[in-house]
């Protein structure tokens, strides 16, 4: 073998391992760039951006994407401490430590101003509750420290979906609230009798012909217009273009797991609250 074959095949050999090693490079940063799109699709947002909500504008549409997590949807975090989160001012409600998500709270400001130029004053009585609060209200009840339609349900139900039951026609269990998503408000009172008073039929005829116009819809209507679910809460006004993305996403990823930690939560299961409770509501609202 000449001198002159022999650096040919050297040559030769050089340039098959370089191809080899191209192909091997291209091929790592193919596989890269694949894994950190499927990362960034995949990737939970930070802790704050979990709960919120952002915003696309496709074609001149305003259309919302949202990525929430199943603690958001089930209420364990502190509206507080939530940039999503904006504090409620006195002028529109009865207390002065209540949240809302900033666009629930813009369209509320709308309807208020809406309703105040027809004569009818709006005030919220209720509007965010986490799952401590709503745990809070909850246990009160199941422990007998206060009493529902006047009686002490710890000694007077011992049945514990019986007792779950009774405490359902006006409160949800916590982690199924509607309440938790900022999206929901109780204005002017949370009891019926309000609603039979030439004020209260003036306010409720007002939201129901006007609501709907600043995206707000009545998801506990009539008993007669819904299989099952909590009684008729006439003060219950939830904003729509939020809580339906979040009654959907609800719909896919809570389960009975993420339904615990409070007393009575063996019932959730046994009484179907997700499909009974928070999916039973208005046609309108879904
Ligand atoms: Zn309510």
């Amino acid at each position: 073998m000449t001198a002159i074959n022999i650096e040919m095949k050297i040559f030769k050999s050089s340039t098959i391992l370089i191809v080899i090693l191209l192909i091997l490079m291209v091929a790592y940063y193919l596989i890269l760039q694949n894994y950190k799109a499927h990362d960034t699709n995949n990737m939970p947002t930070d802790a704050h951006n979990d709960t919120l909500v952002h915003k696309k504008q496709i074609n001149n549409k305003v259309s919302i994407d949202t990525i929430v997590s199943v603690d958001f949807l089930t209420g364990k975090f502190n509206p507080a401490k939530d940039t999503s989160f904006t504090l409620v001012d006195p002028e529109y409600g009865g207390r002065s430590d209540m949240y809302l998500l900033k666009d629930t709270y813009k369209a509320f400001i709308k309807m208020f101003y809406a309703a105040q130029h027809d004569g009818v004053k709006l005030y919220i009585i209720s509007a965010t509750r986490n799952f401590v609060y709503q745990k809070s209200i909850w246990e009160q009840k199941w422990n007998g420290s206060k009493l529902v339609e006047g009686k002490n349900l710890a000694t007077s139900v011992k049945d514990p979906v019986k007792r779950a039951e009774i405490i359902l026609k006006y409160s949800s269990m916590p982690a199924t609230s509607r309440h938790h998503w900022g999206t929901d408000v109780d204005l002017n009172s949370m009891d019926d009798k309000y609603f039979s008073t030439t004020e209260g039929k003036i306010v409720y005829n007002w939201l129901c012909a006007n609501a709907s116009k600043y995206g707000f819809c009545h998801p506990f209507n009539s008993k007669n217009e819904r299989s099952s679910g909590y009684e008729e809460e006439k003060w219950h006004w939830s904003y729509m273009p939020l809580s339906r993305i979040f009654l959907n996403q609800y719909k896919n990823k809570v389960t009975y797991a993420n339904i615990t930690g409070f007393s009575g939560c063996e019932t959730a299961l046994k009484l179907e609250v997700i499909k009974n409770y928070v999916l039973s509501i208005n046609s309108e609202c879904k």
